[in-house]
């Protein structure tokens, strides 16, 4: 049984321990391969160019002495480092996604490093009118003294996700080089590809992986931690109307295009829509809508924290449907609907010494825990249904998918000192 609070000697060791961090150099070699993905693409990955970083990783990880390296034709590479105990003790899993957004550029991006900011605004070169400020971003404010890494204006940064990219590889390089003599389990490494366009775990072999638990390491400001997201239904509305010559239309038309507008128009404005909601409250949201005369066809997107509400979301949409077609009685619908992705919680809940193990580690790190739910889905979302609980870990992004995209190389040490904490946490557990 694991004993949330205890402190162990030696991780507090770890915490004051000045760990040799290779992580500023990896992150500013990796930000500069482009490796945005492509939503148009139906290839797996969707750019062959997210293979240039596989490639590069592969090479490091050989070069940091990772023997178990396996990388795939989609560009996965999975790393196996292998315990160093002859106790049993169940592997854990990091996982990172190595493509970039395709809203911005990632090509040639030109990553500037402002050593110890000083609280001002960074106006970045290339593009002065692209300013990092802590206006727009307060968590800048709590920076003062870490070294700033921004792009130069014309692109995104790629922090989203090369900073998880990062810290995992110097966590593998920590734990050959500097932590060698702890005892601890194996653990397994995932970097994959197209996360940014919701491919992120299309190929992903849960037996390579092996482990009992798993985190992403695609996250915001320093001891953010999240274990809940929304859950995600699609829904398509179809209302055949009823055609007729405009010119004697007259008793007999029935135009699917308004009928689709008054169902829109029905819907609640001032709770339950994007527009209205925030924290863990959930919406329905037409995505798009389009039709003719006869036939409209409406595609909604439902979100909600607790899974059993989405019904209850489908079925407002649904009563209003048929409040509206009561005044079109030869119009009929039909209604499909998509599973899309689930709360990670329904399975990460069922471990509640994850979110214990995580909460110690940031304490023995004296990082402050911050559990904030996503509002949409992640790859550990994807992960967690399919049977490895993945709840995700902060590593410093901010900004993402924007030329004003920022991150600090002290939070991201602090991430590499989060996830080697957990790591000989979990350890102990099964040692004790
Ligand atoms: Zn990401």
């Amino acid at each position: 049984m694991y004993l949330p609070g205890y402190r162990s000697p030696f991780l507090f060791y770890i915490s004051k321990m000045k760990l040799d961090h290779t992580l500023k150099e990896r992150f500013l070699r990796y930000v500069q391969i482009d490796t945005e993905a492509d939503p148009f693409s139906t290839t797996s990955p969707s750019s062959e160019k997210q293979k240039d970083l596989s490639k590069l990783l592969v090479a490091e990880l050989e070069a940091i002495g990772v023997t178990d390296i396996y990388s795939d034709s989609h560009g996965y590479v999975y790393a196996k480092i292998k315990g160093n105990t002859s106790h049993e003790i169940p592997a854990i899993c990091f996982c990172a996604h190595i493509d970039t957004a395709p809203d911005v550029t990632g090509k040639d991006v030109k990553p500037i490093v402002h050593e110890n900011y000083q609280g001002t605004d960074i106006v970045l070169p290339d593009d002065p009118s692209q300013v990092v400020s802590p206006k727009k971003y307060a968590e800048l404010s709590n920076k003062i003294g870490h070294d700033i890494i921004t792009a130069s204006g014309k692109t995104l940064l790629g922090s989203d996700d090369k900073s998880g990219v990062a810290v995992i590889m110097d966590v593998a390089y920590q734990l050959i080089n500097s932590c060698s003599d702890k005892e601890r389990g194996p653990v397994t490494l995932l970097f994959t590809t197209d996360e940014e366009i919701g491919r992120g775990v299309e190929h992903v072999d849960l037996k390579r992986i092996n482990a009992a638990y798993g985190f992403t390491l695609d996250g915001g400001d320093i001891g953010e931690y999240s274990d809940e997201n929304f859950s995600a239904d699609g829904l398509k509305i179809i209302i055949d109307g009823l055609s007729a010559h405009p010119g004697y239309a007259k008793g007999k038309m029935e135009h699917s295009m308004k009928i689709a507008a008054k169902i829109l128009a029905a819907l609640p404005e001032d709770t339950l829509c994007p527009e209205a909601t925030d924290a863990k409250q959930g919406f329905v949201h037409p995505s798009d809508i389009e039709g003719g005369l006869e036939q409209t066809t409406i595609e909604f997107i439902i979100r909600d924290f607790e899974t059993a509400k989405l019904d209850d979301h489908v079925a407002l949409i649904e009563n209003t449907v048929q409040e509206v077609l009561k005044q079109y009685p030869r119009s009929s619908y039909t209604l499909e609907r998509q599973t899309q992705y689930r709360n990670m919680n329904d399975v990460v809940s069922q471990h509640s010494y994850i979110k214990d193990i995580v909460i110690d580690a940031m304490n023995i790190a004296q990082i402050e825990p911050n559990i904030v739910p996503i509002r949409g889905g992640t790859d550990g979302a994807g992960m967690s249904m399919l049977g490895l609980p993945c709840p995700n870990l902060f590593t410093g992004e901010h900004g993402v998918h924007s030329r004003t995209e920022w991150t600090s190389v002290q939070d991201m040490e602090k991430a590499v000192e989060t996830v080697l904490n957990i790591i000989f946490l979990h350890a102990e557990k099964h040692l004790a």
